[in-house]
């Protein structure tokens, strides 16, 4: 069925999918108890969704004695949802039914710093085969959502600024991909607030209403959940932590300031500081190390030197752990968080990095703000961008026609 994207609802329409949402499936009843309207006015909004073929009824509720009532739940014919995880070295496709549960995958390498027209055409090549895969068309797809490495406005779906990929910035991504999946909603985000969207769709933040995901890789960047929705700020980029300033005197940074958190504390400064201890005779180890791989010293060869105990390898690891910790403790105090989640290449540096974060994010909070305050690795971490392209899509395709960027 042709449907008009996204899914338009009024407002009480709305509050029928939310609740919906949020339990799975749903009875007359507690509809009408969620809603406060009465049991006429429900059925007439349970039937123009029911007729709109969003909804359908299940014959499962429990009841203590006589008719068991009808549940409801989505209607699983709808069509399918399309996830697109673009990293900076590879793609991602997911395909998924309404209810989210992911149905085909396919990855392959890419390269984010080509031309977006190149990366988007794969990522049509790749949307194509796993149609073919589940044996069903373009027309049936509901929404797409897109996961990006960069700095995204959100309501307009296009990178502004994006340092990793100069060549997107402003490229129309959603009106590219409409024109290949004319029937689909396209919504674009950046990885973390996606991998936050997955962590608390799919992994342990299920439930939590207020949280941070941080990502450690070759950049530092977080999304931040409160209330239980992604908060994106006004412009899109809250979040964006991996360029407040740790030393005014630090080394530049690619975004052209100097010593901000991302410059001082993630992979490439590891890298650097690591060779440095090689060259100076600090690290033994970390000379060997290198040596043996032709010269090259990566963040996962300083890994391996934590590992061994090398002193000047876990140093370096506890003061990038530290001034990560330093950062977040400001937003702690600033946002109260009840967890942090902590993913990304740099977060396989393990306990070192995640002691010392600890540590400094307890010594400079306030003590109301850590008193439930929990720090972990994401366990769904590799994959919490996968699901989260998915929880993405499914976040925003039913919206309340009067705000288009709230998700119901
Ligand atoms: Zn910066």
């Amino acid at each position: 069925m042709p449907m008009k994207t996204p899914i338009l609802l009024t407002a009480q329409e709305a509050e029928v999918i939310r609740a919906l949402r949020k339990k799975g499936q749903i009875s007359r009843m507690q509809i009408s108890d969620i809603t406060g309207w009465s049991k006429a006015k429900t059925s007439i909004e349970i039937r123009t969704l029911i007729d709109k073929g969003y909804l359908m009824e299940k014959d499962e509720g429990l009841s203590e004695g006589g008719r068991k009532p009808k549940l409801l739940k989505f209607n699983d014919q709808l069509g399918f949802i399309v996830g697109i995880d673009i990293g900076a070295t590879s793609i991602d496709v997911l395909l998924a039914d309404v209810f989210g549960n992911i149905l085909q995958h396919v990855s392959e390498p890419g390269d984010v710093r080509q031309p977006p027209k190149t990366v988007l055409a794969q990522c049509i090549i790749l949307v194509d085969q796993i149609l073919k895969l589940q044996g069903c068309q373009g027309d049936q797809i509901l929404g797409i959502g897109v996961g990006v490495p960069g700095p995204v406005d959100f309501s307009r779906g296009v990178l502004v600024a994006p340092p990793l990929m100069p060549d997107w910035e402003n490229f129309p991504i959603r009106s590219f991909l409409k024109e290949a999946y004319p029937t689909a909603y396209v919504v674009v985000d950046n990885d973390v607030n996606i991998m936050a969207l997955g962590e608390q769709r799919y992994g342990d933040a299920i439930g939590l209403d207020h949280f941070i995901f941080i990502k450690i890789g070759t950049g530092i960047g977080s999304g931040i959940i409160s209330n239980g929705k992604i908060h994106r700020g006004s412009n899109g980029c809250a979040g964006d932590i991996g360029h407040i300033c740790v030393d005014k005197q630090g080394p530049i940074c690619r975004c052209g300031n100097r010593g901000c958190l991302e410059a001082m504390a993630a992979g490439p400064a590891i890298t650097e500081k690591a060779i440095k201890a090689a060259q100076n005779g600090e690290s033994e180890l970390l000379l060997r190390f290198m040596k043996e791989n032709e010269g090259i010293m990566t963040p996962e060869l300083v890994s391996a030197a934590c590992r061994e105990g090398d002193e000047a390898a876990l140093e370096i690891i506890r003061s990038s752990g530290q001034m990560i910790g330093d950062v977040l403790a400001s937003l702690v105090n600033f946002f109260n968080p009840s967890h942090i989640f902590i993913a990304g290449g740099i977060s396989n540096f393990g306990n070192h990095l995640l002691v010392a974060i600890k540590r400094a994010v307890l010594r400079r909070s306030l003590p109301l703000a850590t008193t439930d305050l929990q720090i972990n690795f994401s366990h769904i971490g590799a994959i919490a961008g996968n699901k989260g392209v998915i929880a993405l899509v499914l976040e925003y395709l039913f919206v309340d026609e009067d705000k288009p960027f709230l998700s119901v």
